[in-house]
């Protein structure tokens, strides 16, 4: 019965996951890109999108689909949903909290570790050579530092708890402060960043979050402070970052999100007090099929009619 649901994936998605989509669903990879004319035909029979945390499913393409029942994401981050516009159906959106948030919180460990310690420009000093002509120059220490988190989340929660292993001093913005957690509140990014010697992004995407850190909150976090962006490009005013990295208004930055990706603008790939990862966060084999199971899942339980597992609310 389950077999004749048909549904379309709008995003690359994992080998492992398009093997089980396709052992239970008829699928329509990316058709609505790459033949207009044929997608037209099948629209009307679609009742399932499956998308990743960078794809978009606009508004326009909803309304295209007017047997859609839900839409999956492989990943937590939904901003590439326009959530209004599907729930306005009832549409549910499901997403992959939870299972990615030790990736995660360990890559942006490994982030600011490395931009700290210079790890990635000492390796390459070791292998160009350079340690036959004299030392490294000295590096920033970690241990005993102050770390400002944005957005104290799943995510942000697993980075503050790994902190805590290295005696970082932790402290955090949102909203608003979140009920029992021993961290300092602060009102905003400025506020925030002028307190510490690390800020840690690791906001969702989306209108709410785009540009919010801007020269200000870099000036604010100051020629001694590192800025690590886990979250999405947008969250951060890239071409103010560029300035600032470029002025010494920062001392560097770590960076596994940019705002136009693959693409990541000459000027910081040339920078030397950067490190640059290609959006990483969930890269492990173990997380990626965690994920997949989820979205899966999440398809499985709508179409036997049963709740979801983990519906996202606005
Ligand atoms: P979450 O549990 O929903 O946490 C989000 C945090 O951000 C909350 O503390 C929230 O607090 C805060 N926040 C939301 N909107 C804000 C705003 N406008 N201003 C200030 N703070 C705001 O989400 P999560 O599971 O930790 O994931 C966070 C994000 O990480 C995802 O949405 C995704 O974009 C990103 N991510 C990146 C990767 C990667 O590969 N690099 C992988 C996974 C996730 P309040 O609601 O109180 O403001």
């Amino acid at each position: 019965m389950s077999e004749a649901v048909e549904i379309l994936v709008v995003a690359p998605l994992m080998p492992f996951l398009m093997d089980a989509l396709r052992g239970q669903y008829t699928v329509h990879d990316r058709l609505h890109v790459s033949d207009p004319a044929a997608f037209a035909a099948v629209a009307p029979r679609i009742r399932a999108v499956v998308a990743n945390g960078e794809a978009k499913v606009p508004r326009e393409l909803i309304a295209q689909l007017p047997a859609l029942e839900m839409i999956s994401v492989f990943g937590v981050g939904y901003d590439g949903v326009d959530v209004p516009a599907a729930h306005e159906r009832n549409i549910p959106v499901t997403n992959t909290p939870e299972v990615l948030n030790d990736d995660v919180a360990d890559l942006a460990l490994g982030l600011l570790l490395s931009i700290a310690r210079r790890i990635p420009q000492a390796d390459r000093f070791v292998r160009d050579g350079e340690w036959l002509k004299g030392p490294i120059p000295l590096a920033r220490k970690v241990a005993g530092s102050r770390l400002g988190i944005v957005g104290i989340g799943r995510i942000g929660q697993a980075i503050a708890h790994r902190a805590l292993a290295f005696n970082m001093e932790v402290a955090y913005t949102a909203r608003s402060p979140r009920a029992g957690l021993p961290y300092t509140y602060h009102a905003d990014a400025k506020s925030l960043a002028a307190a510490v010697d690390f800020l840690v992004v690791i906001t969702p995407g989306g209108a709410a979050t785009r540009g919010m850190i801007n020269a200000e909150v870099l000036q604010a976090l100051g020629p001694q402070g590192y800025l690590v962006n886990v979250a999405r490009g947008t969250v951060v005013d890239q071409p103010a970052l560029v300035e600032a990295l470029k002025a010494g208004v920062i001392a560097g930055a770590a960076l596994d999100v940019f705002i136009d990706e693959p693409n990541v603008p000459p000027e910081l790939r040339a920078m030397p007090n950067v490190v640059l990862t290609p959006h990483i966060g969930s890269g492990t084999r173990q997380t990626r099929e965690a994920m997949a199971k989820l979205t899966f899942d999440n398809l499985l339980a709508h179409f036997a009619g049963q709740p979801l597992l983990t519906p996202v609310d606005a």
